[in-house]
């Protein structure tokens, strides 16, 4: 074979507006796109019908099909990624690889050690930043540090996005595609072989949907007013597809600034705790503000279990954990409800409940899942305070007016056969909030 570089793939599963091919393809040298299965991440998977696998599996499939049809293919392994490029790197024809930036511990440890077996055999490495708009140290304090708090945050990003607009109706530099397809001559000529099977990885063809990549544009424009309601189709359920880069955050945040600020505001939040996560790594295990730590958390498996299966008694609750189990989605406002309905009413540790939530979660994204656990348990950067207790009551009257949620989930909701609350809400919300003050030393 001549020289080649290699493109390897990982949650920017796109031919598309790729930061990391669109370099690649236009150094010069042929591109090879390869794909690996994680045996570390997918052995710690408990559910063999785990809907996400099946979704890269699918993924994958597409993504050789389409290589295919342009004249070159995908290599899928499955392995540990450094036993892959063990061999790889051997590979005297192999010039350098390009991989868009990834952000979480596991990642930037098998990423640094790829790139040193690279550099060692003296070829290339090279990562982009694609998966976010902002990352690194790009959107800052003027001091130079990180912002803890979302609004500031949220105003320099803006500020940062308009100084490369040349008018307000300009496309920003920043949401600019990379136009990938006019280079797709450069993809190596080669033959990938088969994609190994799921059954062979041990897991099952999960019977979940995923939501479509199409978003129409009336739903954006109404995101804003609809986005609350649980029993509304009224958000864009992309949160998976930007979780394995199926779709571009450009090209939806260019399209976000044309018909929603709030939209876009969400996506805001998104960089938002990835770049938390970027500056202070702690708070994948542990909350942000550590002092949380100290709360008496309850350790009542029970609890725990009841709340998992949607039996807790509280039909909101039970809505959400029945959705999420069922589809392996939940409503935005119900993740509140649910995450501080745990931590406040059950006491139970956030870590918890983060810990189920990405395992059912299509749009699982350690950066986002843990922002959210801690947003709803107090101990996170901007946090809901520890003495606001939503009330699940109150939070169904106001955004499930007509229980049409709650119907849905729930339907045995007016019935005997529906359990009385497992805790009574006065009595929860006293318990909690006695125990933050203990934990953080207040009485
Ligand atoms: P839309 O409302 O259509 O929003 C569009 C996109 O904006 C989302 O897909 C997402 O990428 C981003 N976004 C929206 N809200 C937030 C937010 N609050 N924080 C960060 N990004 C946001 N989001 C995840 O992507 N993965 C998670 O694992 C996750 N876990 C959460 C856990 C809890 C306890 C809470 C309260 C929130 C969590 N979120 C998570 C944020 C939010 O609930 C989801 O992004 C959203 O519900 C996904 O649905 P959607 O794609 O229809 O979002």
């Amino acid at each position: 074979m001549s020289k080649y570089s290699i493109v390897w793939l990982r949650r920017d599963l796109r031919l598309e507006d790729n930061a990391a091919l669109y370099h690649g393809l236009r150094s010069g040298v042929p591109i090879k796109p390869i794909f690996i299965f994680d045996e570390n991440i997918l052995s710690k998977l408990n559910a063999k019908d785990d809907a996400r696998v099946t979704f890269l599996h699918n993924t994958v499939l597409e993504l050789k099909s389409k290589l295919k049809a342009l004249g070159s293919d995908l290599q899928v392994y499955y392995d540990k990624p450094s036993n892959v490029w063990r061999q790889l790197v051997d590979d005297d024809d192999l010039v350098a690889a390009y991989v868009n930036r990834d952000y979480e511990t596991y990642a930037i440890d098998r990423d640094s050690s790829v790139a040193d077996m690279l550099g060692k055999a003296g070829k290339g490495w090279y990562d982009y930043k694609d998966q976010v708009i902002f990352d690194n140290d790009e959107v800052v304090k003027d001091n130079g540090e990180p912002y803890t708090v979302f609004t500031p945050y949220k105003r320099k990003w803006m500020a940062k996005l308009e100084s490369r607009m040349e008018s307000p109706l300009d496309q920003s530099y920043y949401f600019k595609s990379y136009p990938c397809e006019k280079y797709y001559e450069h993809l190596l000529t080669y033959d990938g072989g088969d994609v190994v099977e799921l059954s062979t990885m041990g897991f099952e063809r999960s019977a979940i949907a995923i939501p479509s990549t199409e978003v129409s544009q009336k739903l954006i424009k109404s995101y804003d007013q609809q986005r609350n309601f649980p029993a509304v189709d009224g958000t864009s359920k992309l949160g998976v597809h930007f979780r394995f880069g199926t779709v571009s955050i450009r090209e939806k945040a260019r399209k976000a600034q044309r018909l929603n600020d709030t939209y876009l505001s969400e996506l805001v939040w998104r960089d938002f705790y990835s770049m938390i996560l970027q500056h202070y790594p702690h708070v994948e295990d542990n909350s942000f503000r550590e002092k949380y730590e100290a709360v008496p958390w309850r350790d009542a498996e029970a609890d725990f279990q009841a709340w998992c299966e949607g039996r807790t008694g509280y039909p909101i609750v039970d809505a959400g954990m029945r959705e999420l189990n069922t589809t392996g989605y939940m409503h935005n406002r119900v993740r509140m409800i649910t995450a501080s309905f745990l931590t406040k009413h059950l006491l139970i540790y956030w870590k918890k409940g983060e810990r189920y939530f990405a395992e059912k979660l299509l749009d699982y994204d350690l950066a986002s899942n843990s922002g959210g656990w801690q947003w709803a348990a107090g101990c996170g950067t901007d946090a809901a305070p520890y003495f606001r207790i939503f009330n699940p009551y109150t939070q169904a009257t106001k955004f499930d007016k007509d229980r049409r949620y709650i119907k849905k989930w729930v339907p045995e909701v007016d019935t005997d056969s529906y359990p009385d609350p497992i805790v009574d809400h006065k009595e929860a919300r006293e318990r909690c909030l006695h125990a933050y003050k203990v934990g953080l030393g207040k009485i």
